[in-house]
């Protein structure tokens, strides 16, 4: 199964691997949001600029390293430390506005930040195994922002091939588990970026409903796919992207899993499969 090659290939890889420098925390995140109150209407968009980049080159490195020559902005949610400055209406894509960045969820002490960055951890080390260039828009778990907006920016500047936002939910509702993925419905990339974020969507997918988490039972229709466009760190970006909600903070058996290490690093070589199958 292509998660286990992934991993014995990253496992062997990994041993020369030296971390590359992280882009300064210039930047960041999308959020899951609050809902905007009002029905968006698609702007006039522009350009559609963005195509796909040309799968590389095949050569004897690109066949032991899947993702060379490719460049993934690797989004951890939230902040290490939020402050009321983060409630700073920032641009969100549409016309309207929302805050700079929210807190997040948590289940019990275990905060949704805390979680997705983690998950980037390991995310990062196994996309440089696998010959990916990352960004991440933050570079740690204790400082404040960046803004959603800034985030995105931050994915246009890297002229990224994928942005995978990590996140996870925290919904109530009495059996209220499992994963989805947020797709973008009005991104200023146009109709061709929103077309290749539903594949790279359903790529992850693939890969994802093999790690022991279940398709949302409260969202998506049991498609784990749920299009939104009120999300500024998706609408704002003109590459594909997603924002991955991997279970739900809420619910005992989802946050029993995130709190594992191994789950994290399953749901790590997921992501790299599911880039590798979009990206192949
Ligand atoms: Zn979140």
């Amino acid at each position: 199964m292509r998660c286990f090659v992934t991993l014995a290939l990253g496992a062997v890889l990994l041993a020369g691997c030296t971390a590359a420098p992280v882009p300064g925390p210039t930047a960041g995140l999308s959020t899951a949001a609050a809902t905007t109150s009002a029905t968006p209407t698609r702007t006039p968009t522009a350009s559609p600029s963005w195509t796909p980049a040309p799968t590389p080159a095949i050569t004897a490195r690109t066949l032991v390293k899947p993702l060379a020559g490719r460049r993934i902005v690797v989004d951890p949610g939230h902040n290490g430390l939020w402050t009321t400055a983060l409630n700073r209406q920032v641009p969100a894509g549409n016309g309207f506005t929302k805050a700079c960045n929210t807190s997040g969820t948590a289940g019990g002490d275990y905060a949704e930040h805390a979680f997705a960055w983690q998950l980037a951890t390991v995310l990062v080390r196994q996309l440089r195994a696998q010959g990916a260039t990352v960004v991440l828009t933050r570079p740690n778990d204790t400082g404040s922002g960046p803004c959603v907006n800034v985030r995105a920016a931050i994915t246009n500047r890297a002229r990224a091939d994928a942005l995978v936002s990590l996140h996870a939910d925290g919904n109530t509702a009495p059996g209220a588990r499992g994963y989805h993925i947020i797709v973008s419905s009005t991104m200023v990339g146009g109709a061709a970026v929103e077309r290749a974020s539903v594949a790279l969507a359903r790529a992850l997918r693939t890969e994802l409903d093999d790690t022991g988490l279940p398709r949302s039972t409260y969202i998506g229709g049991g498609t784990a796919i749920h299009s939104r466009s009120d999300i500024a760190g998706l609408n704002l970006v003109r590459v594909p992207g997603v924002m991955l909600e991997l279970g739900n903070m809420r619910d005992e058996a989802d946050l029993a899993l995130q709190r594992s290490a191994s789950f994290r690093a399953k749901v790590a070589r997921a992501i790299v499969a599911g880039l590798t199958g979009a990206l192949a």
